[in-house]
């Protein structure tokens, strides 16, 4: 491609209202535009690498045989009220009318749709298992969208649905799975951890995040010193092992902890109107205890307890950083608890079942929200914050954790019957019986992961940008094009030989000064780039750099092809 020919849409100011380094450079280096609150363009710089994230995803997918299918994004109520789901997903959930005034919504998730499909499609055990994906835009009416396409509201999504005839199955895609995203994220060059999770609003028993390590990362991670075990402190140490069926909810044991307050004592310190406050308070964290009220519309106040009177205004719930500045804590200290609660608190993704400790029913009692539907109740003893430092929880292991920032770029989840039992999405087994399908669900935000590989891959200068995905592998900056015909002709023939080789050039043929071009090419983040001038020429040499070196070196015009393989 020629620069000449091409929406270059490079800028030399940092945008204002830009807080991360990808978001700034995605719009200096001119790969995205807003357009609204979480919606964004892509230019067709960003969209190369977009389509390369998504290149990978696929060849990755389809070698671990799943399908690919295409859903609509517009989904009909119908299968969200048959789930459950319409009541309890809340305003993240985009509803929709259609001019027959029938409801639909814009799918952040489709679960539903495909489980919808697949109790029509598959009749048989013997059809089974089968995996289904699709890459294709999601809609979350996300409360701050931020970072650009980090937390969009629009954003593109692969998820991929696994439907089995029994446990064990779903444990073995599951595992497929695992290694098939390990092998995704090494491909697209990111430092990435795989990282114990919380089963969030989609519900279900294990599950793992795939994190990128960066100090902007929204979630932390608490990682062992000594051994792999890394999670997400969202998570409680103890878990329910897959298949294992859980025991009934059964309301806990009112836990005296310093500080308690009913929900109407916290409703009225913060100000905010009981019957809409969600039932929650009393949450422990290391500078004291917390407590933490949330609105039904997922606004979270966040006070230390002993400093209820003196609140002045509710804080909303965005980020652990946040809540414990709000409540004056270290930071880094609030834990698991805090943050599950939080989240729980809201009825509607109330599957986040380990950890809740204070979910408050009546206004005195502690009892577990949404306890037992698919995880053994926990152990009051497991109620703790992981800080850093903590001893870690894994068998044997003699290390301690370390907190550190992540960006969730994939989240595997093991579902288990939770949408199959809904939607009577049912098998007939070896002996003619109908079983309902148990099933898994893995996604990854291929859009956030652009914006995850910027924040990995960056200098003061600009992207740089991986090899694997990387818009152009090759910018070729001429001396001197506009007035030497020599340099013209043997710049033209180079482009045209490159390309010829297999190589993605980006020919900055504008008439720009040297300088403008290479910072131009150095923002964009080209790992290979190629300068040919009059002196080259005469000598048969090319100057050669690295996006990654600190110097350029003369190569000679002959040795190229072989030396850019
Ligand atoms: P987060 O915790 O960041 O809100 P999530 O847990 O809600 O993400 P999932 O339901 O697990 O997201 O969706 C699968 C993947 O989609 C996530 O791992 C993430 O990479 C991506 N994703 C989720 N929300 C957004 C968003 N608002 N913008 C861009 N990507 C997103
Ligand atoms: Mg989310
Ligand atoms: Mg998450
Ligand atoms: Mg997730």
């Amino acid at each position: 491609m020629r620069t000449s020919q091409y929406l270059l849409a490079t800028v030399k100011e940092t945008p204002a209202d830009a807080e991360v380094v990808s978001h700034k450079l995605m719009l200096r280096a001119g790969l995205v535009r807003k357009l609204a609150a979480g919606l964004y363009t892509w230019l067709p710089m960003g969209l190369r690498v977009l389509r390369k994230v998504e290149r990978i995803v696929r060849d990755e997918m389809d070698r671990a045989g799943a399908q690919e299918v295409l859903m609509p994004a517009v989904q009909p109520a119908e299968l969200w009220q048959e789930s459950g789901r319409w009541e309890k997903y809340g305003p993240e959930l985009l509803r929709l009318k259609d001019r027959h005034h029938r409801e639909f919504c814009f799918g952040p998730t489709h679960e539903e749709v495909i489980t919808d499909l697949i109790r029509r499609e598959i009749k048989s055990y013997r059809q089974l298992p089968a995996n289904f994906y699709q890459i294709q835009t999601k809609f979350r009416d996300e409360i701050r969208p931020r970072f650009g396409v980090m937390r969009a509201r629009e954003f593109l999504m692969k998820d991929a649905y696994s439907f089995h005839a029994d446990v064990a199955s779903l444990e073995e895609t599951y595992r497929v799975m695992y290694e098939t995203y390990s092998r995704i994220f090494a491909r697209l060059g990111l430092a990435f951890r795989p990282v114990e999770a919380d089963t969030g609003a989609i519900g279900g028993y294990a599950s793992h995040e795939f994190h990128v390590l960066a100090d902007s990362g929204e979630d932390a991670i608490a990682i062992c010193s000594n051994c792999d075990y890394a999670a997400n402190v969202e998570l409680a140490p103890a878990r329910a092992p897959v298949g294992k069926r859980p025991a009934p909810a059964q309301p806990m044991q009112a836990i005296d902890t310093p500080g308690q307050h009913t929900i109407d004592e916290v409703s009225r310190y913060l100000q905010v109107d009981a019957s809409r406050t969600v039932k929650t308070l009393l949450v422990r964290g290391t500078g004291g205890v917390v407590a933490l009220a949330l609105r039904g519309d997922h606004e979270l106040n966040a006070v230390k307890a002993e400093k209820l009177p003196q609140v002045e205004k509710p804080l909303r719930f965005v980020t652990p950083a946040e809540v414990e500045l709000a409540a004056g804590c270290e930071p880094g200290s609030i834990g698991p608890v805090g943050l599950r609660v939080a989240v729980i608190a809201d009825e509607a993704a109330a599957r986040l079942a380990d950890f809740v400790c204070g979910a408050n029913a009546n206004g005195r009692h502690l009892v577990n929200v949404n306890w037992g539907r698919d995880l053994p109740e926990p152990e009051v003893a497991d109620l703790r914050n992981v800080v850093a430092g903590d001893p870690c929880p894994a068998d044997g292991c003699q290390g301690t954790l370390s907190i550190r920032r992540g960006i969730e770029v994939g989240h595997i989840f093991q579902l288990g019957t939770k949408y199959s039992e809904a939607l009577q999405a049912t098998v007939l087994d070896e002996g003619g019986r109908a079983v309902v399908m148990p099933m898994g669900c893995y996604g990854i935000g291929v859009s956030r992961v652009v914006a995850a590989a910027i924040e990995q891959n960056h200098d003061e200068r600009g992207i740089r940008w991986p090899d694997a995905i990387a818009p152009y592998r090759v910018a070729l900056v001429p001396i001197g094009y506009h007035k030497s015909p020599a340099v013209r002709e043997a710049v033209d023939r180079l482009y045209a030989d490159l390309r010829a080789a297999g190589h993605e050039v980006l020919l900055d043929d504008r008439n720009e000064r040297p300088g403008v071009m290479f910072a131009d090419m150095d923002l964009i983040g080209i790992p290979h780039r190629l300068v040919l001038g009059d002196k080259g020429l005469a000598n048969g040499t090319i100057e050669y750099k690295a996006r990654t070196a600190e110097a350029a070196r003369e190569l000679p015009l002959a040795s190229l092809l072989p030396e850019l393989k």
